[in-house]
C-alpha cells in the first residue's frame, strides 16, 4: 500500500498533462508508506514511450531526501497515450527492489489514471493506492 497526500496526487496528474503528448517523470519521497514529498524530473529521453531520468537531478534529488531523513518510496512516470500499465520496457528496467512504480495514464484526457506496481525481478503485483486528505484543504 502507498499512502498519497491528495495535493501531490493532483500534481501528478498537472505533472503529466504538462508534459503531454511526451512521457513525464519523477520522484515520490516519504516516510514507511506515506508519501510527502514530489520531485519533478527532466526525462532525458523526451519521448512519449519511454522515460530516463536526469541523472545529475536525481543525484541531488536522492542527497536531499537523504538530508530530510526520507526515503525515495516511488518512481513516477506518465503513460500519455497507453493504460497505466508497466510496459515490457519498465518491467525490465525496474531495477529498485522497494520502491514502487507508478504510472499516470491519460489515455482517457478526463479521466487520468494513477496505478501503483511493486515490479520485483520480472513479476509485476499491482499495489493499493490510498489518497489521503490534504490536511491544508
Ligand atoms: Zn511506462
Amino acid at each position: 500500500m502507498i499512502r498519497i497526500p491528495h495535493a501531490i496526487h493532483d500534481d501528478l496528474i498537472d505533472h503529466a498533462r504538462s508534459g503531454f503528448p511526451l512521457e513525464v517523470c519523477g520522484i515520490l519521497g516519504g516516510t514507511d508508506s506515506t508519501v510527502s514529498a514530489i520531485y519533478r524530473m527532466t526525462n532525458t529521453d523526451a519521448s512519449n514511450e519511454h522515460f530516463m531520468m536526469e541523472p545529475r537531478e536525481q543525484f541531488s534529488v536522492v542527497k536531499e531526501l537523504r538530508a530530510k531523513g526520507i526515503s525515495i518510496l516511488a518512481i513516477y512516470h506518465s503513460h500519455p497515450e497507453s493504460p497505466a500499465r508497466p510496459s515490457e520496457e519498465d518491467i525490465r528496467l525496474a531495477l529498485t527492489p522497494g520502491v514502487s512504480s507508478l504510472i499516470v495514464s491519460l489515455q482517457d484526457a478526463d479521466h487520468p489514471v494513477i496505478r501503483s506496481y511493486r515490479i520485483v525481478e520480472g513479476v509485476v503485483t499491482p499495489e493499493e493506492i490510498v489518497i489521503v486528505k490534504t490536511e491544508s484543504s
